[in-house]
């Protein structure tokens, strides 16, 4: 198809720093009571001044040599200027003119191959504050809450290289993950700390056409920044086919009509008056620190994955489950490297075992279970001394209760599972008292094996192996049909 849509993306990540970027508050705002992390400077009273936290541009380089970008040695803060009840101060300051980094790029993984995106842009700016509208507390009204004004963020702009929704969402998680890496944001959407403004224009590349660019701003969640794309894709593409006109402007998601509606035009670079902060120095890196701070850098997520496939065997999307749960991920390594079967581990972690991580919203490292508890259960499993169905009914008790498998099985009483004579006679027992369904069942309904399975694993409490019933019961129900 020759209509195509641009993606670009703008990012803002919270730093994870104790403090500030500008003064000593702490940046602790998430559900802190409003007003109470503010001082002078973050809300820009006369004569305050503001003081570099050097912890920020660590951050932002750590950050900038991830992305692969050239690190600006000299970078200007500058004023961003409008007015807006939640920024006290009158302006923003930011990295407009010379940010920290530059032209760099992050590799991403999509339907199984591999795209480089590129990064325009990596600058050092301050939050702006919060605003109340609908308080629970307080009567009705606007309130305002400086708490989030001067804290630290990151901004990275990505170049228009996504090409679907999918992509853009990849790109998010993958900066996520390696801001997470990193140990400079804490990637936490619901909390603000991860914010996405996506950029979108669609193009016709076989008649040269295409729409004006819409931004989309403030989405919170990964998922609905993709369905807005989504939708928005829809909806540019529709104009450009029937040659209707449309306008550059900043659109939201809303969550309840599942469709982005106006928010305003887009206003000009120029309208925000960006001159250099006269209040902060330059930021002046040495070549010798920046390559000290590269040599330090942990392994990032997209090398992991690529490590886990080949060292581990492991599938594109089980790698991605590891690297997406780092304490599911260090319990695998550490199984594995016990010696335990990749494909046995991986079937309980990834299977049974995160449903119930899942459900719970707790991770591993949080239960009672252990890897050599695993290893019992993969041996017993194994050895036919109890079934996958049997140790998923005891899940729940594994995981909570910090006691061997055995242990709970010879407490429970349950031993006989797998032994054949044992089913053999349940079995034989449910049959007789059948009649009707066994005749039925030579006579062609297959379909009451079920049934039967049913009946033995009832009177077995769910304890026996439904694969050996299921077999026991065929040769049951269809040797009758050579004895007669
Ligand atoms: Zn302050
Ligand atoms: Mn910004």
């Amino acid at each position: 198809m020759s209509i195509k849509p641009q993606i670009g993306l703008e990012i803002h990540a919270q730093l994870l720093t104790n403090t500030k970027a500008f003064c000593g508050c702490s940046s602790e705002s998430f559900e802190t009571p409003p007003n109470t992390h503010i001082c002078e400077v973050c809300t820009g009273q006369p004569g305050a001044l503001p003081t570099l936290n050097g912890v920020i541009v660590a951050f932002a380089v750590k950050a900038a040599l991830a992305l692969n970008c050239q690190i600006n040695e000299r970078s200007v803060f500058d004023r961003k200027n409008y007015f807006y009840p939640d920024l006290s101060k009158g302006f923003q300051i930011t990295q407009y003119f010379h940010p920290i980094a530059e032209n760099g790029s992050l590799l991403i993984h999509t339907d199984g191959r591999k795209k480089r995106v590129r990064i325009r842009r990596v600058h050092i700016e301050e939050d702006a504050g919060k605003l109340i509208h609908h308080s629970t507390t307080l009567p009705g009204g606007t309130y305002v809450d400086y708490n989030r004004c001067g804290i630290a963020l990151l901004e990275v702009v990505t170049e228009p290289d996504l090409d679907t929704s999918q992509e853009a969402h990849a790109f998010m998680e993958t900066l996520r993950n390696t801001f997470r890496t990193l140990g400079i944001c804490s990637g936490d959407m619901e909390k603000g700390a991860l914010r996405c403004d996506a950029n979108i224009s669609v193009r016709d590349t076989e008649r040269g056409t295409s729409t004006a660019r819409i931004e989309i701003k403030n989405v919170n969640s990964f998922k609905f920044v993709q369905k807005a794309l989504e939708y928005e894709f829809e909806r540019l593409k529709t104009a450009l086919i029937s040659g209707e006109k449309t306008v550059s402007e900043t659109r939201g998601w809303d969550q309840v009509s599942r469709s982005t509606v106006s928010l305003r035009n887009k206003e000009d670079d120029n309208d925000y008056r960006y001159f250099p902060e006269p209040d902060l120095p330059d930021i002046v890196l040495e070549r010798t620190w920046i390559e000290r701070i590269r040599s330090e850098l942990p392994e990032l997520p997209v090398d992991k994955q690529d490590r886990l496939m080949e060292q581990y065997g492991l599938t594109f999307s089980e790698s991605k489950t590891y690297l997406d749960e780092p304490e599911l991920e260090t319990f695998f390594v550490e199984a594995v490297e016990q010696g335990l079967p990749v494909k046995s581990v991986n079937n309980w972690l990834l299977g049974e075992i995160q449903k119930m991580l899942k459900e719970r919203g707790v991770t591993i490292d949080q239960t009672a279970l252990t890897v050599s508890r695993l290893a019992e259960i993969i041996e017993w499993v194994s050895t036919g001394k109890t079934t996958n169905h049997i140790v998923k009914t005891l899940m729940p008790d594994l995981l909570d209760k910090g006691v061997a498998l055995s242990q709970i099985l010879s407490e429970r009483g349950i031993s006989q599972i797998n032994d054949r004579a044992y089913v053999t006679e349940i079995s034989s027992r449910v049959v007789r008292r059948n009649p009707e369904q066994a005749e039925a069942y030579l006579f062609g309904k297959t379909g009451l094996l079920k049934y039967f399975i049913g009946l033995v694993m009832k009177e077995t409490k769910g304890q026996c192996d439904p694969y050996l019933v299921q077999e026991i019961l065929k040769e049951l129900l269809e040797g009758k049909n050579d004895d007669g």
